[in-house]
């Protein structure tokens, strides 16, 4: 009990104040031992706190009180003594033989309530004789000890209170003062010396002192709830206030205050709490704004404690979801889920959350009407000191328009706007990805679909009604394909299917589905089109196993199908393929020799049989094949038609003549005339075309009636818009027109009339036929008939025997060109042939 007593660091410890009282006892009486012992609450056993033996401090002991004189002593309030022979009044008191006592003094030591609690022990080892005062002294002093005692603990105590409460003002902020009104005197605690960041003083403060910190803006509140209390018109205070600091930081004080008033009813004194709120208040400010924050946001938040339920969430995400804050309070988000993403999506998204703190990415969820909606997502987790999470937030925003807007994209990216169809570039890609997992087993059907004569009906009805049509027309080729074939607008007029797991009779029967699905009439607009289409058919593997190869022969395949009289599918095969390619390689020398100025002109007389002399001759290309021999412009002119190159074949043609024609007239032979063939294509979109024409001639110095220019009629001319002026502008200037392979194509006597025509060249097909044939002699001699009543001259061609010559001569057919008289040869030797029907001439002459 007596070890209760803890006293504070800065006093002596109870041992030292123990040995201190102890010495004390001894230097007045040297006993052989003194103690002082606690006793135990049942006054059973004592233990020695501090032992002095012979003055020297030893080891502490313990005892039974029962049959010793200690026992009796505490029972005493007196001073025990016995001044010899102890151990024979306390036979059963080992310790006391021990000890070798012989004489016994001691005290017990009672608290402030009367209690024992300790005993304080002289033993001598001798007999000993003490006056009444010697043993008064021990009894004050055993009094001394216990009071001094109680006195330090009490001090220690309060210091402690004091500490106690400086620590809790200190964590609290909290801090107390107490203006005594009337002296003006203000105390203040540690903490609100803290709080206000001054140095601890002990001058008094004035009441002036401590409200000079306050802020300026709020001097004016707090000075008049002070005056309110003074005057008694409060008697309490509550306020909120900042104080400025010398440094110029601002704190937030929390300021409450009572008063006290004297028996007059005058305020003696005011005393309460400051506390220091600025991180209270920073906190509720930085609250207020991310309040305000998650409540304007357009992006609805959503906040789940660590068991992930719903805690908090702001307007939009109310607005989005359709949800109030209320319905969702701690609820799971899987509220919201629309069950359309699995568990194993949420799966991977907590895994990916926890693994790395957030996780973004799309998710459809759903309204509380039921509406699923598309949203972009991003978590993140809050985790704590711990580093555990605490909080997961979600910021999430709807994206339907942007779903919508990303559709729109990816359909204009890959789809043709007017039919809804796929484009080209993404009918290709998905080709090329068939192709790639194409194994060997897979056929595959490429159909090429071109619209026979889409032109036309454009040009007819106008593109309105073209795009009509187009639509219409994908409207029933969607119709028949099957559900993994593809289905492409590839460009203009022209469509392409890829048919997937196919095989050559179910392609036929596509085929001809196809062909059917135009027997009805196209109603567009009040207007009703008949139309027909070509189809090119290649399949995988055989036309080839890349897309650009099998794309290129299937539209090789339709072009075929096109050259066979429209209206028809044509498939690819390895002739036709190799023609073509035959084709492209001669297109590609052609340009070449055009570059390199391989190309020759040859000319071919045109012989006046009245006159017996030579009138004109015809211009023909000639391109050297490298063996000594031609390659046929029967063979390269129709691919320099395809190709665009004829332009740049006729023009060549035309300046080399015109100079050649030049070098005649020059040699004396001004009544020549030169014929140069030119493509009706050549007209179809330049314009400018007889201009150029007429430049060259110009240029050569020729008068404009010594070149003709023959127009094979192989295509209709009523087709080209452009040719009827072009060739009135070349006639206006004096330039001939003849109509090549008259009678073969498209002829039509109109056209003699219309585009008055000055020659027409009777094809050699029918000179050849004369001898055998009658239908061509009638034909032949109403030609010439007919020509000569319109005036127009008539050019036999292909002519080779005396026979043919006789029934020309005889019909009254006066122009003969053939290899009867010469083929094509170059200019040079057509000096040569000049001069030869010259002189033959002149003997004739001589002759008649
Ligand atoms: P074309 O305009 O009908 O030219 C006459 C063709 O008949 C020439 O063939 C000529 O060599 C051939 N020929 C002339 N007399 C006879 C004959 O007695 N018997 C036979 N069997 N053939 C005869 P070529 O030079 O092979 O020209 C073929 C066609 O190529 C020409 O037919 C013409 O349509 C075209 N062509 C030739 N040169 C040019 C040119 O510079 N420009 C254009 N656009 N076409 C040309
Ligand atoms: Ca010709
Ligand atoms: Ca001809």
């Amino acid at each position: 009990m007596l070890k209760k007593m803890r006293l504070m660091d800065n006093l002596p410890s109870v041992d030292q104040w123990f040995l201190k009282a102890l010495e004390m006892v001894y230097q007045k009486h040297t006993p052989a031992h003194c103690f002082i012992a606690e006793i135990d609450p049942l006054q059973t056993k004592a233990q020695t706190l501090c032992y002095l033996n012979n003055g020297q401090q030893v080891s502490n002991i313990h005892y039974e009180l029962a049959a010793s004189p200690c026992q009796v002593t505490i029972s005493s309030d007196e001073v025990c003594y016995f001044p010899h022979s102890v151990q024979s009044q306390f036979p059963h008191d080992d310790i006391l033989k021990t000890l070798n006592a012989q004489s016994y003094l001691a005290i017990s030591l009672r608290d402030l309530g009367g209690e024992t609690v300790g005993i304080l022990v002289c033993i001598f080892s001798k007999p000993i004789e003490l006056t009444s005062s010697q043993i008064e002294w021990l009894s004050d002093f055993g009094y001394f000890i216990l009071q001094k005692q109680t006195q330090q603990q009490a001090v220690a105590e309060k210091q402690q209170l004091v500490e106690n409460l400086n620590t809790a003002q200190n964590l609290a902020k909290i801090g107390n003062w107490r203006w005594d009104v009337s002296n003006d005197v203000v105390l203040w605690s540690k903490e609100i010396y803290r709080i206000f960041e001054m140095d601890i003083t002990n001058d008094n403060l004035s009441f002036g002192q401590t409200t000079q910190f306050i802020h300026h803006d709020d001097c004016k509140r707090f000075n008049h709830v002070i005056s309110q209390i003074l005057t008694g018109d409060k008697d309490s205070d509550n306020l909120i206030y900042r104080i400025v600091l010398a440094n110029g930081q601002i704190k937030y004080l929390h300021q409450l205050a009572t008063i006290t008033k004297s028996a007059e009813g005058e305020v003696v004194c005011l005393e309460g709490t400051i506390q220091d709120i600025s991180k209270l208040y920073q906190l509720n400010l930085d609250k207020k704004l991310s309040d305000v924050v998650l409540d304007h946001s357009s992006e609805s938040i959503m906040i789940t404690d660590s068991q992930n339920k719903i805690i908090l969430v702001n307007k939009a995400m109310e607005r989005l979801t359709g949800y109030s804050q209320a319905e969702l309070l701690g609820k799971n988000p899987s509220i919201l889920s629309s069950g359309l993403q699995n568990s194993e999506f949420y799966h991977q998204m907590w895994q990916a959350l926890l693994l790395t703190g957030s996780w973004k990415g799309e998710v459809w969820n759903k309204r509380k009407n039921g509406q699923i909606y598309p949203e972009e997502l991003a978590l993140n987790v809050v985790k704590n000191e711990q580093d555990i999470a605490s909080h997961y937030v979600a910021i999430f925003r709807d994206i339907t328009n942007w779903k919508a807007t990303e559709q729109e994209l990816l359909f204009f990216a890959n789809c043709d706007p007017l039919t809804s169809l796929l484009n080209r570039r993404s009918f290709i890609g998905q080709l090329e990805q068939h192709l790639d997992v194409a194994s060997d087993e897979t056929l595959l059907s490429i159909l090429f679909i071109d619209v026979d004569k889409f032109k036309t009906i454009n040009d007819s009805y106008g593109h309105e009604t073209g795009d009509l049509l187009l639509c219409e027309l994908a409207n029933r080729l969607s119709k028949i394909i099957g559900e993994n074939d593809l289905l492409c607008r590839y460009g203009g007029d022209e469509f392409t299917l890829l048919i997937s797991d196919t095989s050559l009779v179910k392609t036929q029967v596509i085929c001809d589905q196809i062909q059917r699905c135009f027997n009805h009439l196209f109603k567009l607009n009040e207007v009703a089109v008949d139309v027909t289409a070509s189809i090119g058919v290649a399949m995988y593997p055989d036309a080839g196993t890349t897309a650009k190869l099998l794309l290129r022969h299937a539209n090789h395949a339709m072009h075929n199908a096109k050259n066979d009289g429209r209206n028809c599918i044509s498939f690819h095969d390895t002739l036709s393929q190799k023609k073509y390619q035959h084709k492209l390689e001669l297109k590609k020398q052609l340009k070449l020799a055009l570059e390199q100025g391989q190309l020759h002109v040859y000319y071919q007389p045109i012989v006046d049989i009245e006159k017996n002399q030579i009138s004109k001759f015809e211009a023909l290309v000639r391109w050297p094949n490298g063996d000594g021999g031609f390659i046929s412009p029967n063979e390269f002119i129709p691919i320099a038609q395809e190709y665009g190159l004829i332009h740049l074949v006729g023009q060549f043609v035309l300046e080399q003549a015109c100079l050649d024609l030049k070098h005649l007239h020059r040699q004396g032979y001004k009544h020549i005339s030169f014929s140069i063939n030119r493509s009706i294509s050549e007209f179809f979109h330049d314009e400018l075309e007889q201009e150029s024409i007429a430049t060259v001639i110009a240029a050569a110095g020729l008068p404009y009636d010594s070149i003709v220019i023959e127009i094979t009629e192989s295509t209709a001319l009523s087709e080209n818009r452009y040719a009827k002026k072009a060739l009135s502008q070349l006639k206006a200037r004096g330039i001939k027109i003849a109509l090549d392979d008259f009678c073969t194509g498209y002829s039509s006597l109109n056209y003699l009339i219309d585009y008055d025509v000055d020659i027409i060249k009777i094809d050699r097909s029918f000179v050849k036929a004369i001898k055998q044939d009658k239908n061509s002699q009638i034909l032949t001699s109403t030609v010439i008939e007919l020509a000569s009543k319109l005036g127009i001259e008539v050019i036999a061609e292909g002519v080779e025997t005396d026979e043919q010559l006789s029934f020309l001569r005889q019909q009254g057919c006066r122009y003969i060109q053939g290899f009867y008289f010469s083929p094509a040869v170059p200019i040079a030797d057509c000096l040569s042939l000049l001069g030869k029907y010259s002189s033959l001439n002149r003997q004739l002459n001589l002759v008649g």
